[in-house]
């Protein structure tokens, strides 16, 4: 194989393709990226086709100058790429992004593999809510980051409920959120990280920060683990997943929901694992022998939200005291506007123990800022 004569196309060109890009880049390969936004993140590392990934004629014109076809993001129009299935190596395949779009198909796959999953139901009137609270209500189709869930405790918050196709499950008391990338090949091997621990940011939904190893017993991270593993087989899913799960207060484990693309939760592994989650996700397209995933040093990664109260061009505050810390690395994705929340980059920290890397990330928090030019 010469990786200079094999181009990867990324439907998507955010920050996932900014990193997978860098990764593919590195190894030699070539790497184009089909998203709407002029100076999208991955424009500054790979060649940038202005069209859009929901749009057919866009998608099948971009697939005719690439080899390979993935993803930095599972809501792209799948028709077209079920037309090219046969001439165009694409992963995951067109019917496992079919699968995860729709959250309520992606609940019944798993369950069907009787795999542990939150009790759910289909509604199909926001009526039926009253007498099911407290519930947890999910849009079938489009959720991401938080959005498309709503959480109802009680009659007051039935103002909230979403007015779309939704199912709702059982709310679950829980103890921590988890999070576990693996990477699969159509010979059925599989590369699995180390179980990471989520803190979610108490507003936006998004995540705060991660630490890893997530500090669990050895019983609970050996079966999330596996439930990762089996969560991708139940999809036959062939690429790199990154798999959430819930562990609840009574010690159980569910899976909540699966990525068919590289993770927030997996960013971490660029300095602190063997092989990156991006580098694994190039591997695993490319039908390379897939790469070590062993964790180097404990680790968190916090992501560099826009500050509530700005918006407009970045301005970042505190990098170069952020950076004096030892075993900080900061990721700017490149993004030309902020907004309050915006996921604008990520630090990563690295330390010999748990304790430490905690200590610098307090310190890191403090000081980097994202505003922007213009105030709200
Ligand atoms: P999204 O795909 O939009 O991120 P999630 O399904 O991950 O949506 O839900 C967002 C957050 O809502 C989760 O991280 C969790 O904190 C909370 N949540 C989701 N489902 C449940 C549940 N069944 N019980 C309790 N909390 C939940």
């Amino acid at each position: 194989m010469n990786p200079g004569d094999i181009t990867i196309g990324i439907l998507g060109g955010g920050q996932l393709a900014k990193m997978s890009a860098q990764a593919g880049r590195k190894m030699g390969f070539n790497i184009k990226v089909l998203d709407p936004t002029p100076n999208c993140p991955a424009s500054a590392v790979a060649e940038h086709i202005i069209g859009s990934y929901r749009d057919s004629d866009s998608i099948i014109s971009f697939a005719s100058c690439c080899d390979i076809i993935t993803f930095d993001l599972e809501h792209v129009e799948i028709f077209p790429l079920k037309t090219l299935e046969d001439k165009k190596r694409i992963i995951p395949s067109p019917k496992v992004l079919e699968i995860i779009q729709n959250k309520l198909l992606q609940r019944k796959t798993l369950k069907n593999a009787r795999l542990p999953v939150p009790e759910f139901r289909e509604i199909t009137h926001k009526e039926e809510l009253t007498e099911l609270l407290p519930v947890v209500q999910k849009s079938v189709r489009g959720g991401y980051d938080g959005r498309g869930t709503v959480i109802l405790r009680n009659p007051e918050d039935l103002s909230k409920a979403l007015d779309e196709p939704s199912f709702v499950e059982e709310f679950l008391d829980l103890e921590k959120e988890l999070g576990v990338i693996v990477a699969r090949n159509e010979k059925g091997d599989i590369a699995v990280y180390e179980v990471v621990e989520m803190v979610f940011h108490p507003e936006g939904n998004l995540l705060d920060y991660l630490f890893c190893p997530a500090s669990i017993s050895e019983d609970v991270r050996k079966e999330a683990k596996e439930l990762a593993i089996e969560a991708v087989r139940a999809l036959d899913g062939v690429g790199l997943f990154g798999v959430e799960l819930f562990l609840d207060k009574k010690g159980k484990l569910y899976i909540n929901e699966i990525a068919p693309r590289p993770h927030n939760s997996g960013h971490y592994t660029i300095e602190a694992c063997y092989t990156s989650q991006f580098e694994q996700h190039i591997r695993v397209v490319t039908g390379l022998p897939l790469g070590a995933t062993t964790l180097m040093k404990p680790c968190a990664m916090f992501n560099l939200l826009g500050e509530e109260g700005y918006t407009g061009k970045p301005i970042y505050e505190g990098l170069e005291r952020v950076l004096a810390i030892p075993g900080v690395s900061l990721h700017i994705y490149g993004k030309a506007k902020t907004f309050p929340l915006r996921k604008m980059g990520h630090v990563t920290i690295l330390g010999d123990t748990l304790e430490e890397v905690f200590q610098k990330m307090a310190e890191a928090k403090r000081l980097l800022k994202v505003k922007g030019e213009i105030k709200l």
